[in-house]
């Protein structure tokens, strides 16, 4: 242990934590007043439909900008929030805006785009989910086939019955699931079929080594063929190449996102593309 080591490094590696600490607590203290001093916003990423070749949807990604911060990732501060009790808070915002957002889009003539957002375990168990869900569907007057949750595997197997009931009361509100991040968690068969999902977001890192690794276009190829067997959409995430987007295009993948095509874009530049309506061939 760094105790072993001599002194020296112990006190640096003491410091060290110490100030991993404060920034945390820092993030936390900054993260509860983010909401009323308006620093979220909301970027969304194009997904293409493979077989169109447009973009037929969005994914939500929120974005926090703090004054003092700076911009700080969601891979940073949504466990923070989760920690800390507000992650309810701040998922209700973020499904406020992005069905608010869709619906404008709708409004603008592209009816058929659909919005997913991500969603935290936290958020899947909690009593006032379908609720707030509901509530977000009806101030936005979007309806519920246009709005995609994306939950992780983990997230589903700590909690399976409740996941299986709260997903459940949201397909009768015509709301779509998909499983994101496919293929790191447990991807056990059985919750599979149970769960009654719509779509598998293969997870960018077996899209990364394509077309190099065999392994993982063995791996990829695998997902495609288990999501076309049990009758699920699935999308490819993290296409960054041309390659990459040739080797899905040549399996029945259903559809594509990542750099190749587009970063997230804040709602206006988002707009812009839509009016370009470009294809990805
Ligand atoms: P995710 O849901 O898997 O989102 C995909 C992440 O990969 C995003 O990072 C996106 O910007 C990035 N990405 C997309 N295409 C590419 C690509 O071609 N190459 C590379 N290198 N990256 C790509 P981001 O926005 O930093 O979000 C990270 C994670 O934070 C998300 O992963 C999601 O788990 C979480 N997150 C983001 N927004 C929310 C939210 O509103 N609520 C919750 N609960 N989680 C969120
Ligand atoms: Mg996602
Ligand atoms: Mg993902
Ligand atoms: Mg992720």
């Amino acid at each position: 242990s760094a105790k072993h080591e001599g002194k020296g490094h112990y006190r640096y590696y003491s410091i060290d934590l110490d100030k991993q600490a404060k920034l945390k607590l820092k993030i936390s203290n900054k993260l509860r007043r983010a909401i009323e001093l308006e620093e979220f916003t909301l970027n969304y990423q194009p997904i293409i439909d493979i077989e169109t070749q447009e973009v037929k949807g969005a994914e939500a990604l929120l974005r926090w900008n703090n004054k003092e911060l700076g911009c700080v990732g969601p891979d940073i501060f949504i466990p923070i929030a989760e920690e800390i009790g507000l992650i309810n808070e701040i998922g209700n915002w973020v499904l406020r805006q992005a069905c608010w957002q869709n619906k404008q889009w709708h409004l603008a003539g592209y009816s058929y785009l659909m919005m997913s957002v991500n969603m935290s375990s936290k958020q899947l168990v909690n009593d006032d989910f379908i609720n707030v869900v509901n509530n977000a569907l009806v101030k936005s007057q979007l309806e519920g086939s246009y709005l995609e949750l994306e939950l992780t595997e983990t997230a589903l197997l700590g909690n399976l019955e409740i996941a299986i009931e709260q997903i459940y009361r949201l397909k009768k509100m015509g709301v779509c699931i998909a499983l994101d991040d496919f293929g790191t968690g447990y991807s056990s068969m059985s919750y599979l079929v149970k769960l009654k999902i719509d779509r598998l977001k293969i997870d960018k890192s077996f899209i990364d080594n394509i077309p190099h690794s065999e392994d993982d276009r063995i791996t990829t190829h695998a997902i495609i063929s288990l999501a076309n067997n049990l009758n699920l959409q699935v999308t490819a995430e993290g296409i960054e190449t041309e390659e990459q987007y040739k080797y899905v295009k040549s399996t029945s993948c259903n559809a594509a996102q990542g750099y190749y095509f587009s970063h997230p874009l804040t709602a206006d530049n988002f707009k812009f593309l839509l009016d370009k309506s470009p294809t990805f061939s």
